[in-house]
């Protein structure tokens, strides 16, 4: 795209951040993400430190119609963005906490994180996702189901208010008062519906719960899984869960007991927000018996648990990888979706996958707050495939075993899989993210929030319309 040095030079004059076009010395900084896999390269990233930045980048880029995306940590960035103009917001790290009110309001920038000390001393929660160096925003814009979903429902249910730029540059106060059908859309629509410069968060008291991992070795991965299928058909909402296949890589980094195994992770957390700590103890154990009558795990963190540490349970990795991901929501699942499953990923198969993970849902998940863009809430379980961080698998080899595992449980797949969980949507993949009601109530507030069409989804493929969604 031909932006030239003097339209690079107006546009660092307007901002207070920085303006770099491809091949300045720190582009590759400021582009770079937490999936190194997806590392964007725009023609000009702005790093904006505030909302007038924003404004002025995007009403930079929509006189030279140039397509936008934005980027808070690259946990999303999934898809080859080649040209454009990319806004980071990692420098927008406002948190300001009202106690008494019990809501946060966060910058476009702030990661889960970042919120948790603040909330901490007020024995206050923040329903986050299962990773702590996500975003909050690009989080609760797709939904946000985590660790407590169950308990405690999904992000967009204690989204108060949003801040958004338009793709006329122009500021939109948006709540469930101001702008309804925005307010609703930001509330899992995720894509093309401006740019987010801050959000409110209403919080949850409470300070302490009932949870942590249990870890056995790849031989017990069936009777694990099964003695877990069972389970989960029984509980009440209190119980939140989910068991992940995870292959260790034998390097340093993960605790020694699970460093080169293929593990089975039963991720746990007991919420009860009227409990005193001996009888969320005491409840949550309880809870676990059928798990403590199996041999010995290799490794066991259950115990009580400060709600602001929520994101030890999944214990998420750190830092930078090359991501390749995807998945499907599922209905009730029984011991056939066990065989089914084990017969490509279990521990005497050779999967190219580092996770494979099943949640369990239903529970406040299914029986949302107020009504939002978020499709497939009506879902049982969901299932999450995580490759191997070699590149090389990532078009054929990946795709091809993942196709496999998605055929082979077919029979349980829910019509409708959240965002989070689609790996790359593209073309036809996006019918099976919101129902068709949904699609089109989308596709009307994204027409008015950006007429010209400015919000790439960022989620492309090469060659593909950045913002044409199949009707
Ligand atoms: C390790 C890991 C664990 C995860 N766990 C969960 C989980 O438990 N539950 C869950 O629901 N999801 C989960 N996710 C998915 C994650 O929520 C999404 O990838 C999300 O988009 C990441 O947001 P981000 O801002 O951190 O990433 P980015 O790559 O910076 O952003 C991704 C996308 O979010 C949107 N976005 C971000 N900021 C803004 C903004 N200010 N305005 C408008 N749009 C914006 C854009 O579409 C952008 O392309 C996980 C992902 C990873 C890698």
């Amino acid at each position: 795209m031909d932006i030239s040095d003097a339209d690079v030079d107006t546009l660092a004059r307007s901002v207070r951040g920085v303006v770099l076009a491809r091949g300045a010395s720190d582009y590759p900084g400021e582009v770079a993400g937490y999936n190194s896999a997806g590392t964007y390269s725009p023609d000009l990233v702005v790093g904006a430190t505030c909302e007038d930045d924003v404004r002025a980048a995007v009403r930079f880029a929509a006189e030279r119609d140039l397509p936008v995306v934005v980027q808070a940590t690259g946990h999303g960035n999934y898809a080859p963005v080649r040209d454009g103009l990319l806004i980071t917001t990692h420098r927008m790290q406002d948190i300001t906490l009202d106690a008494d009110a019990r809501t946060v309001t966060v910058g476009a920038g702030v990661q889960w994180h970042a919120i948790q000390p603040h909330l901490e001393p007020h024995g206050l929660a923040a329903v986050s996702g299962s990773s702590p160096s996500v975003g909050a925003v690009g989080l609760a814009l797709g939904g946000g189901l985590g660790p407590l979903s169950r308990t405690l429902g999904c992000t967009v249910d204690h989204v108060e208010a949003f801040r958004v730029v338009d793709g006329t540059g122009a500021v939109r106060i948006v709540d469930a008062d101001h702008e309804p059908d925005l307010f609703w859309a930001l509330r899992g629509g995720k894509v093309g519906l401006g740019i987010v410069t801050e959000m409110r968060l209403r919080l949850v008291h409470l300070p302490l719960l009932h949870g942590g991992s249990l870890y056995w070795d790849g031989q017990h991965i069936e009777t694990v899984y099964r003695t877990w299928v069972d389970w989960t058909a029984t509980l009440p909402d209190s119980v939140n869960s989910s068991v992940n296949i995870i292959r260790f890589p034998d390097v340093d980094g993960p605790p020694p007991q699970l460093r080169g195994r293929t593990v089975i992770h039963l991720r746990y957390a007991f919420v009860d927000t009227d409990g005193t700590p001996e009888s969320i103890q005491a409840d949550g154990e309880a809870h676990l018996a059928p798990f403590r009558a199996l041999p010995e795990p290799l490794l066991d963190t259950i115990g009580p648990l400060p709600a602001t540490q929520t994101a030890t349970i999944h214990s998420d990795p750190p830092g930078q990888l090359d991501v390749w991901e995807n998945g499907t929501f599922l209905d009730a699942i029984d011991q056939d979706y066990v065989t089914a499953l084990l017969d490509i990923v279990g521990n005497d198969k050779d999967a190219p996958f580092i996770a494979v993970e099943t949640r369990h849902f239903g529970g406040a998940v299914a029986r949302p707050a107020t009504d939002s863009a978020m499709g497939g809430r009506d879902a049982a379980y969901s299932l999450f495939l995580i490759g191997a961080p070699v590149p090389e698998l990532f078009d054929t080899v990946l795709p091809t075993i993942a196709g496999r595992v998605l055929d082979a449980v077919e029979g349980y797949r829910h019509h409708l899989t959240n965002y989070h969980w689609a790996g790359h949507p593209t073309g036809e993949d996006f019918t099976r993210l919101w129902t068709a009601e949904q699609h089109e109530r989308l596709r009307a507030v994204r027409a008015s929030v950006d007429p010209a069409g400015l919000f790439a989804f960022g989620q492309v493929a090469p060659g593909e319309s950045t913002t044409e969604v199949p009707a």
